[in-house]
């Protein structure tokens, strides 16, 4: 099944698109919070110990591209000073932190686990058995 990026953004469930990953109301003193397991399907959201170290990594890649490539043009494209662009890139990086933290998770989690489109309803039982087994 094709990749969705709306469900990435949207932080929800990778196997079944319906259950949300994160906890709400956000909570600034634990932005990760994330449920177990999915509300709709069931899926574990921990598979293994340190699974989301590989997330830190898609973190870096998104953030530091973000972050240089803006930059680079204000320098060399709009003659603002290195300082200035330091500014503004301290500044990108705030107000997106919280989105790239909980994205990078997301995005993870979307790449290794595939959409099952028979998870979607949860009285398939069918599909429930198959997971237990496998
Ligand atoms: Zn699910």
């Amino acid at each position: 099944m094709k990749f969705s990026f709306k469900a990435v953004w949207n932080n929800k469930c990778p196997q079944c698109r319906a259950g949300d990953l994160y906890k709400s109301p956000f909570q600034f003193s634990d932005p990760l919070a994330m449920y177990d397991k999915c509300s709709n399907c069931q899926l574990d959201y921990n598979p293994e110990p340190g699974f989301y170290f590989g997330a830190m990594i898609i973190s870096y890649a998104i953030s530091s591209w973000m972050l240089l490539l803006p930059a680079l043009l204000l320098v060399f494209k709009f003659d603002w000073s290195v300082n200035q662009a330091m500014i503004f890139a301290l500044f990108l990086a705030a107000i997106t932190y919280f989105k790239i933290l909980r994205g990078s998770r997301a995005l993870y989690l979307h790449l290794m686990i595939k959409y099952d489109k028979s998870s979607r309803n949860s009285d398939n039982s069918a599909s429930k058995y198959d997971k237990s087994i496998f």
